[in-house]
């Protein structure tokens, strides 16, 4: 092994533009990503930490790279910036972690299509930013948007700020194209079109390496944030729905019952004690949710616009939700589910009923394939791992659609199903296994496959 590294490390040392790390401390940190939020996790991978970490500064180096793993058969993990909650970005076998963040230059942007072309490291708040010039905004954001890359959100990412009106990132029209680096004998930079980026996106870096993304924006428009108090949770669950179909532009829809709401930072939950629905429309679509407040009695407040703010609702909404029920108390994890169309009272109740407390809701209205339905990221106080099988369990008895955050897999962490292209994508572009290994459950019994 030390000598496997000697050569590695010497051979690194000769590529141009590469930024090498080989400090404990540095390569210990940039091994980790957010698994910490699942106790399940944190036990398995606690341990694991690279041999050192690599940043490129151009695609030439990112090639070379892919050439010495190939020769010398080293594992290689890619990293965003790390903010994944599954371990994506957590090197199982060692080997390298390739740090992305230098390649972060917009490309291109076609006012015609508004499509950009960008480079995967970027960070998305700095793209929304470049994007302001063209009138543009990204379609599809994750709480942890200012901080996290889009090349990370596109490999491990799902939805998110937008995904109420844009569903999710694997939805036909959000991902238009990549480019990839392959990891054989001799890699090489590949252009995909909308089709073929479909195995690499939500792949988890398992299958090639993406450079850079040609992806789908929206017209920029000023958000507007509204909080809205309801006493009664069914009530909260049908003015959102309300809001959902009404003829107005959304980009947020999300429901925070009032034990969650208690644990928020101050600025957010102010005096009141109840349930608060999280909504963000523009100024026009706000009068309508005006109106449908009052019909249903209940009382609002227009918090601004969303950028002006120096607290906006964006912090306290999809997993930010958890982060600071965790800052409260560590023994908070949580679950992310769709819940059973027009049923999720029904849900709702009976996990209330079997768990009481144990379960805390957090609703967000999503887009799913076109239909409106809600998602939920109930937090739950961590007891054992049989007690989170038992509620998952529970969930899928009555309909929910588990994508389980407890678990270390592409499928564990999707639909739990094989995606036979994501498998064959590898065995073209990393024949080896040499991308991520472990991660990708059908490419570790392909053997049992036709594939
Ligand atoms: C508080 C909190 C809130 C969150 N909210 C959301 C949310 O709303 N929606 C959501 O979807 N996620 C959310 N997440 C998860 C995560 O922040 C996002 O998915 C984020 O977009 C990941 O980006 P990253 O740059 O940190 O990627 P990383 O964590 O670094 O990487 C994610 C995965 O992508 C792979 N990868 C990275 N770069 C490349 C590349 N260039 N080529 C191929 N593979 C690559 C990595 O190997 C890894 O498997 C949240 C996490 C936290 C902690």
């Amino acid at each position: 092994m030390a000598s496997r590294n000697f050569k590695l490390i010497e051979k690194l040392k000769k590529v141009d533009n590469l930024e090498i790390i080989e400090n404990t401390s540095d390569v210990k940190r940039l091994s980790k990503d957010f698994y910490n939020y699942s106790p399940i996790l944190e036990k398995r991978l606690d341990g694991c930490v690279a041999d050192l970490v690599v940043r490129p500064f151009d695609n030439n180096a990112v090639l070379k790279v892919a050439g010495i793993c190939w020769e010398l058969s080293i594992p290689i993990t890619l990293r965003g910036s790390g903010t994944g909650n599954y371990g994506q970005a957590v090197p199982l076998f060692k080997g390298i972690v390739m740090q992305m963040n230098y390649l972060n230059k917009l490309e291109e942007f076609d006012p015609d299509t508004g499509f950009v072309k960008v480079q995967s490291g970027c960070l998305m708040g700095d793209l929304n930013k470049q994007l302001e010039r063209y009138g543009r905004e990204l379609r599809l954001l994750p709480s942890t948007w200012k901080t996290a890359t889009i090349g990370g959100f596109i490999a491990g990412g799902s939805g998110g700020i937008g995904s109420i009106r844009w569903g999710f990132l694997r939805d036909p029209g959000n991902l238009i194209g990549l480019e990839a680096v392959t990891i054989n004998e001799e890699p090489k930079l590949l252009k995909f079109d909308a089709e073929e980026s479909e195995p690499l996106n939500h792949a988890y870096g398992t299958n090639g390496i993406i450079t850079s993304l040609l992806i789908s924006t929206d017209i920029k428009r000023k958000w507007y944030s509204m909080v809205i108090d309801c006493e009664e949770l069914h009530k909260a669950i049908e003015i959102l729905k309300t809001c959902v179909i009404a003829a107005i532009d959304l980009k947020l829809g999300a429901i925070l019952e009032r034990k969650i709401v208690d644990k928020m930072p101050t600025w957010f939950k102010g005096q009141s004690k109840s349930h608060k629905i999280l909504i963000q429309s523009t100024l026009g679509g706000i009068k309508t949710i005006e109106l449908i407040c009052k019909k249903y009695g209940v009382k609002y407040f227009l918090l601004g616009e969303e950028d002006k703010l120096s607290n906006g609702i964006s912090e306290v909404v999809w997993n930010h939700t958890t982060l600071h029920m965790r800052a409260k108390d560590k023994n908070w994890t949580y679950l992310q589910m769709l819940l059973p169309l027009n049923k999720e009272l029904d849900l709702i109740n009976s996990l209330r009923e079997k768990w009481d407390t144990n379960v805390l809701w957090h609703i967000e209205a999503v887009s799913q394939q076109g239909v409106p339905r809600l998602a939920a990221l109930p937090v739950l106080k961590w007891r054992s791992e049989d007690q989170i099988n038992q509620i998952i369990d529970n969930c899928k008895e009555l309909g929910a659609i588990i994508f389980n955050p407890h678990v270390l897999t592409v499928e564990g962490g999707g639909l739990g199903v094989i995606d036979s292209d994501q498998v064959k994508a590898k065995l073209k572009f990393d024949p080896k296994g040499l991308l991520n290994p472990g991660k990708l459950e059908g490419w570790e019994i392909k053997d049992n496959f036709n594939i």
